[in-house]
């Protein structure tokens, strides 16, 4: 894995490009530019790619190569399975959405935007450590809920959901349960047999931006929202990327094939961040519960500081970090996924997100953690 200058702790943002990925996508960036669904010889090179990329993104959860629906991320995934469910389920007398409190904006988002076309939707709570709680799911769905959707696990505190749990009440409702599993599928046994939507997105294997897929299990039917020429089962038209595809398929696949390895040596260096951290500092919170969490994530709090003013100082000691929560117009808005835990908004401005990839060592954690220490000091004042 390449590195990148400084120390990079944000993986749960983006990862960088695995070589396998690199290489696999180089030819179709030059020469072999054929359209997937052209008929001749450029074409039907692009669409064997094609083909094999989907075979490699279906193998990483247990899905069949048929059920994957490549989209342009997470993002259009999560869209594509919130809205197509929501619309085929009304079709059916359906109007219930149910989505969990700490969902990524992508699937939070389209939910609230369904509440405003005239759909039942909830929203349901977790508790202190970021976890779904099933009494509360239970008591949301009803004989009118057309989707449930709990991610495999939340990008912001880490915190692993009871998946399968929830998607047995969704199907003793007669509701299809869709998983985000964009920050599941880097670290955890993702397994397709579980959800009837799954969403995926590439770059958080090592694989390129702007390519994902939702896998749509046989026999789950969803509405499209992208209509054209007909691609992927008429679920989402447009012309392939097939770079994008393919750099997806190599990535997903070397990254299982490492994953449980590398899950280990991040979790373990993962918890020497922790102890490093929290054994030189008074009042840190970790967020979540440690039984509970992805291997590479620390999600800290410390009290009467601003974590804003913490990412620019880390940022300037070669540390690239993150609050966690996505706020890409730069406005500092309070975690949606720490209220939803409990805390509190003057707390919640306290948050540091700490992400390990493959490519962190001992090394570079023990820099990190020497520097977060030195920040969190100086901007307590002391
Ligand atoms: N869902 C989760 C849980 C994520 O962490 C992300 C990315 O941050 C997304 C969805 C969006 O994926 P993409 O960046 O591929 O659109």
């Amino acid at each position: 894995m390449p590195h990148a200058p400084g120390i990079y702790l944000d993986n749960a943002a983006t990862t960088p490009l695995s070589e396998p990925a690199r290489e696999a996508m180089e030819p179709f960036l030059g020469d072999r530019f054929g359209n997937a669904s052209s008929v001749h010889a450029p074409g039907r090179e692009a669409r064997k790619a094609v083909d094999e990329a989907r075979e490699r993104v279906a193998a990483a959860i247990g899905a069949r190569p048929d059920e994957v629906v490549f989209t342009s991320g997470g993002t259009e995934a999560d869209n594509l399975a919130i809205k197509g469910a929501a619309w085929h389920g009304r079709e059916q007398g359906r109007d219930g959405v149910v989505v969990s409190a700490i969902e990524h904006h992508a699937v939070l988002d389209p939910a609230r935007w369904l509440a405003r076309q005239g759909f039942r939707v909830r929203e349901v709570q977790v508790d202190s450590s970021g976890v779904v709680s099933l009494d509360a799911l239970k008591t949301a769905i009803d004989d009118r809920a057309a989707i449930v959707s709990v991610m495999w696990a939340n990008n912001e505190v880490g915190s692993v959901q009871p998946v399968a749990g929830c998607a047995a009440l969704a199907r003793d409702a007669g509701a299809v349960f869709h998983s985000d599993a964009v920050q599941g599928v880097p670290w955890l046994d993702v397994d397709a047999s579980i959800a009837g939507l799954i969403s995926l997105s590439a770059h958080k294997v090592g694989g390129p931006k702007g390519v994902g897929a939702l896998i749509v299990r046989r026999g789950v039917k969803i509405q499209a929202l992208l209509h054209g020429g007909g691609q992927e089962r008429e679920i989402r038209s447009g012309t392939y990327n097939v770079a994008g595809i393919v750099g997806f398929g190599a990535a997903v696949e070397h990254w299982i094939a490492n994953r449980a390895a590398w899950a280990d040596r991040a979790s373990a260096l993962r918890d020497r961040l922790q102890r490093r951290i929290t054994g030189a500092l008074e009042n840190v919170h970790v967020s979540t519960s440690e039984a509970t969490r992805l291997p590479n994530n620390l999600h800290l709090i410390f009290g009467g500081i601003d974590g804003e003013s913490l990412i620019l100082l880390l940022d300037a000691a070669g540390i690239a970090a993150s609050q966690g929560s996505a706020c890409s117009s730069g406005a500092a808005e309070p975690s949606h996924v720490l209220a939803a835990m409990g805390v509190s908004r003057d707390l919640a401005r306290g948050a540091l997100r700490l992400t390990l990839g493959p490519q962190t060592s001992t090394a570079d954690v023990d820099r990190a953690s020497d520097a977060v220490v030195e920040a969190v000091k100086r901007l307590r004042g002391r």
